[in-house]
Parts: C-alpha cells; sequence; structure tokens
C-alpha cells in the first residue's frame, strides 16, 4: 500500500472550476488509487469540497493568480499570506506520514521546494508552457530528480524542450458516470473554461453560420471576455447553461451532435474530449495540443486546421460520417479510470524505486 498525500492546485478551491480540469483528474486519481487500497490525502485550498471525498484538508490564505495571465517575462508572484505557500508548509510538516508527496499545482514555488524535502516530491504538470520562470524550474527539477516530472501528452511536454523524454499520464474518467446516447438533438456543445485562451468566439461563430444552437457550459473566469463573445454574435443560436456537475453536463452533452474544441493554446490535454467521447459524441477540434493526440480523424471525430472557423463549419456538415458507438468504445478502452490508475500507479511506484536506489 502506498501513502500519498495530493497537493492541490492554488488557483482555486476543488469544485468550483477554477482549476480547469486538473481538478477531475486529482479527483479521479484519488479515487482510483483509493479503490486500489492505497492511502491518500488531499490538502487544498480552503472551501474545497468533493462529493465522495469529504477528507480534505482545508487550508486557508490567498489563491494564487492563474498562470494563464502571466506575461513570458514575468516573476513569481505569491501573495503575503498565500494559500500555496500555507498548503506546502503543511505537507512539509506531515510529510514523514507519506511515502510520497503529489503535486498538481502550476506553480513555481512546490518545484523550488523539492530538494528541502525529506519525502521525494511527484509534480504532475497540468499545462504546457507559459512564462519563463515556471519553465526554468520546471528544467531544473527534470534533470535533478530524474522521471519526477508528469505530463497529460506528449504535446504538452514538447512546449517545455526538456533533455529528458518524461511520462505522458493522459486522463481517464469514471466512465459508469457518462451515459451512451445514440441520437443526438439537433444541437452542438461547448466546454470549459471562459477564458480567451479556450477561443469561445469561434465555436460561436460556427453556431452562427450553420445556425445550429451551441450549447454552451463551464465556469466563466473572465467575464470581460465573455461579454466580448456575447455582443460579437449577438444573434448567435446559444444558450449557457453554467457551471454543471458532471451528472448534470453529461446529461445535456450526451444528447448533442458534437463538442466543438477550439483551442488558442497548445491544449494539454482537454479532459471535456473524453467525457465527450464517454457519451458518444464526437469531437470536433483544432488540431492542436490534446485533442490532436486523442480524437482519431475521421473515426472519432475530426482535427481541422487550427483557428479555421471553416474548417469547423465543414466539420459539422459532415459529422453524421462519425459512428456514435466508436466514440464511446475508444473512451473505454483508452480513457477509463482502470487505464488511468495503471499509468498512475507505474509513475508513483517508479519515482519510489529511483529514489530508495
Ligand atoms: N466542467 C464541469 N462543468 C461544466 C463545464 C466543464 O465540471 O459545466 C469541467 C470538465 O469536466 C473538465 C473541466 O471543466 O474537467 C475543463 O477541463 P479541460 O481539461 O477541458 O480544460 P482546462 O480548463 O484544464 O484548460
Amino acid at each position: 500500500m502506498l501513502k500519498l498525500l495530493f497537493v492541490s492546485t492554488s488557483v482555486g478551491p476543488l469544485g468550483t472550476g477554477l482549476g480547469g480540469g486538473v481538478e477531475l483528474s486529482l479527483y479521479n486519481i484519488a479515487q482510483e488509487m483509493r479503490r486500489r487500497g492505497h492511502q491518500v490525502q488531499i490538502v487544498a485550498p480552503k472551501g474545497s469540497y468533493f462529493e465522495s471525498l469529504p477528507d480534505i484538508v482545508q487550508i486557508p490564505g490567498e489563491l494564487q493568480i492563474i498562470a494563464q495571465s502571466q506575461e513570458r517575462g514575468d516573476p513569481v508572484v505569491i501573495p503575503g499570506d498565500s494559500v500555496l505557500a500555507n498548503m506546502w508548509e503543511y505537507a512539509r510538516q506531515v510529510q514523514a506520514e507519506y511515502d510520497l508527496i503529489v503535486n498538481f499545482a502550476y506553480d513555481w514555488l512546490p518545484f523550488y521546494l523539492t530538494p528541502f524535502f525529506s519525502r521525494p516530491i511527484a509534480h504532475f504538470v497540468s499545462m504546457g508552457s507559459l512564462y519563463d520562470a515556471m519553465d526554468r524550474i520546471i528544467k531544473q527539477t527534470a534533470d535533478r530528480f530524474f522521471g519526477t516530472i508528469g505530463f497529460y501528452t506528449a504535446s504538452q511536454a514538447q512546449t517545455f524542450a526538456l533533455n529528458y523524454e518524461c511520462p505522458c499520464l493522459g486522463s481517464g474518467i469514471d466512465l459508469s458516470l457518462y451515459e451512451f446516447c445514440a441520437q443526438p438533438q439537433k444541437c452542438l456543445a461547448w466546454l470549459g473554461r471562459i477564458a480567451p485562451e479556450k477561443g469561445l468566439e469561434d465555436a460561436v461563430a460556427a453556431a452562427n453560420m450553420t445556425h445550429i444552437p451551441l450549447k454552451i457550459m463551464g465556469k466563466i473566469q473572465d467575464e470581460a471576455y465573455w461579454k466580448q463573445v456575447c455582443a460579437a454574435y449577438p444573434d448567435a443560436p446559444i444558450e449557457y447553461l453554467g457551471f454543471l456537475s458532471t451528472s448534470e453536463m453529461q446529461q445535456q452533452l450526451r444528447q448533442c451532435q458534437a463538442l466543438l474544441m477550439t483551442p488558442r493554446w497548445v491544449e494539454a490535454f482537454g479532459n471535456v474530449a473524453i467525457e465527450a467521447l464517454a457519451c458518444g459524441v464526437p469531437v470536433i477540434s483544432y488540431r492542436r495540443g490534446g485533442p490532436a493526440e486523442i480524437v482519431q480523424d475521421g473515426k472519432t471525430g475530426f482535427l481541422v486546421e487550427p483557428d479555421s472557423v471553416m474548417g469547423l463549419v465543414n466539420a459539422i456538415t459532415r459529422i453524421k460520417e462519425i459512428d456514435r458507438y466508436t466514440c464511446r468504445q475508444q473512451a473505454e478502452t483508452e480513457f477509463s479510470l482502470t487505464a488511468l490508475g495503471d499509468r498512475f500507479e507505474k509513475w508513483f511506484r517508479d519515482i519510489l524505486v529511483r529514489s530508495e536506489g
């Protein structure tokens, strides 16, 4: 049995959606590790809540700013009463009770602290390269603690140009929570944090051109951006349903003809892609980052030229070529909790073997 301490993202309490896909990933990895008989303790900002994981250690303090708002050359910013620092102080105090600490925060501090801890730290990096200070500390940690940096996908890992190949762990979901739907209604879905790097405006433009209603679900992270998108397409057939629970979200998603993914950045993974596939919903995405590694072009969706609204529109007109059952099957073979658990458990054990050796 492994004793694992999971230290969460510092940009928001778990369950709020502010942390994006890494919240669901942390939750799923924790559930699966516990199911396998390992001990998992989660440490997260105060206000965190996950159904069926009630025993989160809640840490007070100011949240970190999101890394997406950093310019390339910006310095590391840590507030005075930092929840990030407070979580890692907690981890320092209890480390002797655990075999391994797992960092889920895309922040400089946990990487910097790694050599000062007596227990090994596994860093799960949830986004591509965004600013130089972070790139530098990730590279230093990768060089010094071989194999301890894990990514979602190879395209994401490439953005850091590291000297070694690092584990790519992908993602996975509890497939029993996503119901297959064979007969969709005439509507499309767009899911995720509403923020500029997600390119929502292109999905809205495609809905506007095809006159197919677009259901939008997710946390509004950037209010000004959301208003700008709405103002640019006042007549688009869009409906904003809010930030929904997995259960409510999949009920809406499963009825859609396709999920549109319009990332402007190198999307590290895109949990929403596998959630759609699990419901039998094909994914139409820009050929960029994680979705380009997930979607089987022409089989479980379409990969289109990045930033091309016409590309999206053409793919929408061809959506009936995709067999929805094949989409569900892909999710079952590649993205189950068992597949996820196997990859993470191996990663954790490899780190422990190396740290003892
Ligand atoms: N999500 C949700 N409710 C919603 C819309 C989205 O819980 O109404 C979740 C979704 O399950 C996914 C996350 O938001 O886990 C978005 O993560 P993704 O990996 O797609 O992108 P990120 O935000 O990490 O860039």
